[in-house]
């Protein structure tokens, strides 16, 4: 599982066309996990070629969805009984708490592999409508061969959140998951050989940006759905807007938990830490890291945050107590420590943390931190810092004031609304232009559409929204009546 020295291409193992390599260390301890092959320009033509065909040519297309179904089902229960093992490596790899990857059993991944067998099965595929020129089919087409591009931050299950819909609809993939954790995606090509999935169908070559870049270009592509920063979605949207191709963009954020004047701050702080700063090590697309609050209870909130992060059991993640690990990599602690020199530098007050945690000398870690006082126009209230930082901003004047606040950003993807009157925290929430927001809570639901308004990304994953990206519509006339 963690010596990997070939792609999964075709469904054939093969070397890597220049012998690169990737080799991980922990970011808890710097200690070797592993090596991946490091793909290069030649494999990814192999690997669209073996896409191309397996989509042109091949049967999984052509299949009844219910025969895809069973096919994702099998891959299904082969992940749920790799279950463990997976979540160790990927704390090993990416230093996630392992509590965390193990909540709820630790195999989101196979639901979500069963959520879009049994949607496959009941997706209207082909449906006769009444046109105004007479009787038509409407087919819903797969969009054909998808690149899957994505980040560290939770490699697996973002990689499912594409493979299994893709799948389901009948497409083909060719993924490219982040060099930083590519060994994970290699146990969904374990999975996808001995559930039979057919040859080409699901292809995958880890590596770096330039070889992602060449993957978006190359013409064999017809949808590149990525997740990633916002500026490496630019990138890509601007390349697939020239080429017209189709083109999902799961990107950054900087969501708001809303604190409205009436609001119990308990259920607050308990909301916005775990699912803030703390949110997978601060590394959260979604993360609640910007808190918003009436000046008159500011104080009264900045001491409840900076009780409970104090009290947050920072350290090795695969201790089942650590609530927060290191970050993914020294570069990483580099940004997210100017990011923290700039909010004291900017005349944003540093509540608690700001330093390294005491003892923890190996790997990239930080000390949770929250800083208070802020303003909305600050550069840490601005950019998605992407590690244990909260930012708290006061505010003046009613609901309207807040809700301006929280949408004075350029990006939209996550926020909460807190409130002791959930009418009146669903009424401001319905005014948050983000593309996932809870009221008095904050989740983030498989069943139910997720992605950004604005500068968070285009279109979305997650429920049948998810299986919908991969589909081109048809409308067939010529029916006699
Ligand atoms: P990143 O943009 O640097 O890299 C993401 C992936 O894209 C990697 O596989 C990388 O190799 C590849 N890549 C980078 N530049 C590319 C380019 N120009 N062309 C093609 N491929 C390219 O992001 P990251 O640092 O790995 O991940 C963190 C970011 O991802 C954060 O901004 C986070 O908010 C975002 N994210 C968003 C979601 C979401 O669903 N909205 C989920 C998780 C992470």
């Amino acid at each position: 599982m963690r010596e990997r020295r070939e792609h999964f291409i075709g469904g054939k193992w093969l070397p890597p066309a220049t012998g690169g390599e990737i080799r991980v260390h922990s970011p808890a301890d710097l200690k070797y996990v592993g090596q991946a092959p490091d793909g290069s320009p030649a494999d990814m033509d192999l690997a669209v070629a073996a896409a191309r065909e397996a989509f042109d040519r091949g049967p999984w297309p052509r299949m009844a969805s219910a025969e895809r179904a069973v096919v994702l089902r099998r891959m299904a229960a082969i992940l749920r009984a790799q279950a463990d093992e997976v979540a160790e490596l990927l704390c090993d790899e990416m230093g996630a708490p392992i509590t965390f990857l193990k909540r709820g059993g630790g195999d989101g991944v196979s639901r979500l592999f069963e959520y879009y067998a049994d949607l496959a099965e009941t997706w209207p595929f082909e449906a006769a409508r009444q046109g105004a020129l007479g009787p038509a089919v409407i087919r819903q087409e797969p969009v054909g061969v998808v690149a899957a591009i994505t980040p560290w931050n939770g490699p697996m299950y973002i990689l499912a959140l594409k493979v299994a819909p893709a799948l389901a609809a009948g497409c083909v993939v060719v993924a490219k998951p982040a060099q930083e954790t590519p060994l994970d995606a290699f146990c969904l090509a374990d999975a996808a050989e001995q559930a039979g999935l057919p040859p080409g169908v699901l292809n995958i070559i880890p590596g770096g940006r330039e070889v992602g870049d060449y993957l978006v270009r190359h013409p064999g592509i017809d949808k590149v759905s990525f997740t990633g920063s916002t500026a490496a979605g630019r990138k890509i949207g601007a390349i697939c807007g020239e080429q017209l191709k189709r083109c999902g963009l799961e990107l950054g954020g900087k969501s708001a938990a809303v604190m409205l004047d009436d609001a119990d701050i308990t259920s607050l702080v308990q909301c916005a830490v775990p699912l803030g700063l703390a949110f997978n090590n601060g590394q959260a697309c979604a993360a609640l890291t910007r808190v918003i609050v009436p000046r008159a209870r500011h104080n009264e909130v900045v001491d409840a945050f900076v009780d409970v992060v104090q009290r947050l059991t920072v350290g090795d993640p695969r201790d089942p107590a650590t609530e927060l690990g290191p970050l993914i990599a020294e570069r990483q602690r580099d940004r997210v420590e100017r990011y923290i020199a700039l909010g004291r530098a900017e005349g944003a007050t540093l509540a608690v943390g700001g330093g390294r945690p005491a003892g923890l000398d190996k790997g990239w870690y930080v000390e949770p931190t929250v800083f208070s006082d802020a303003a909305n126009d600050m550069t840490i209230a601005r950019d998605e810092i992407f590690g244990p930082v909260g930012v708290i901003i006061p505010y003046d004047g009613g609901d309207e004031a807040a809700i301006e606040l929280a949408n004075a950003s350029t990006y939209g993807l996550g926020g909460a609304v807190f409130s002791a009157d959930s009418e009146r925290a669903y009424r401001a929430a319905s005014q948050i232009r983000t593309g996932t927001i809870g009221v008095n809570m904050f989740g983030v639901d498989p069943l139910c559409p997720f992605g950004g308004f604005k500068g968070s990304g285009i279109g979305r994953e997650m429920g049948p929204e998810g299986l919908a990206g991969f589909i081109e519509y048809k409308s067939v006339f010529g029916f006699s009546n």
